[in-house]
């Protein structure tokens, strides 16, 4: 880990640098990670590394529909679980959901890694993806999935997901939570709910949110009134304001 002081301006997006190249140093996080997260850290810039309003109000719908939802499931790859994975296994706690480990690049056994990795962050158990169950319109190895789990889910929270995996899972019917900081990404697009903040800072507050337990015809309206296109137009409108105006 590089010695960052913590008076340094970036010395949070330097922490998180760290931790996402502790996780490539680790085998957990692909060495692709690091170019998803690049990318990720730009437009983080572009929303002032705050959460604006169109997260809160997309971080509420999402605690809507986990809370209605029949058969949750939390969707994990290489730089959540290098980031966040306390917070993971929080929201899972919460839910009463599993956890399932789900990447594109498998190499070295980093689904196995990523699976020890959140056990030894207390989580109790671990999903993993099954050889024998498929996931329809997708060819990428992230089709395969646990029969229990993704397959078997209504929603599938998936921060950091891929634009065709996302289009897969909605196309089999399920509903999708995303966080990704690109509002223009295909996943944002086709998410059912897309959070667009920062994953470090919209799993705290999702559980936070969580906890406050809405009713179920509370959450049923915060349901009817989202909109998921107009939450990214207001990203869009935010970053093309400028951080100031
Ligand atoms: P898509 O496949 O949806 O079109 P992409 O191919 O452009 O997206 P991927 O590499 O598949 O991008 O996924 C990385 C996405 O995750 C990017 O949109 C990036 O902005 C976002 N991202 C990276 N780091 C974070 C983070 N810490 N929090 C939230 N989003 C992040
Ligand atoms: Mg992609």
């Amino acid at each position: 880990m590089s010695d960052v002081p913590k008076s340094h301006p970036r010395y949070l997006s330097l922490t998180l640098r760290d931790r996402i190249v502790e996780g490539v140093e680790n085998g957990i996080t692909s060495i692709h990670g690091l170019i998803a997260h690049g990318r990720g850290e730009a437009f983080d810039y572009l929303i002032s590394e705050q959460t604006q309003s169109f997260a809160t109000d997309a971080v509420c719908a999402a605690a809507a529909m986990l809370q209605l939802s029949n058969h949750p499931v939390i969707s994990v790859n290489g730089n959540v679980a290098a980031l966040v994975p306390k917070e993971l296994i929080e929201l899972g706690n919460i839910l009463n959901a599993p956890l399932e480990v789900n990447i594109f690049h498998t190499e070295s056994g980093r689904e196995e890694k990523i699976r020890q990795h959140l056990l030894n962050n207390g989580a109790n158990e671990v999903l993993m993806p099954s050889i024998d169950t498929q996931l329809q319109y997708i060819d990428s190895n992230r089709k395969y999935v646990h029969p229990e789990g993704i397959y078997k889910a209504d929603v599938v929270f998936v921060p950091l997901e891929d634009g065709d995996r996302c289009e897969a899972l909605r196309k089999m019917g399920k509903e999708v939570i995303t966080v990704d900081l690109n509002p223009m990404s295909r996943t944002a697009k086709q998410a059912s709910i897309t959070i667009v903040d920062n994953v470090v800072r919209a799993l705290p507050l999702l559980c936070e949110t969580l906890q406050k337990s809405p009713s179920a015809s509370d959450s049923q309206q915060i349901m009817t009134q989202y909109c998921n296109e107009d939450i990214l137009q207001q990203a869009l409108q935010h970053i093309s304001r400028g951080t100031d105006g």
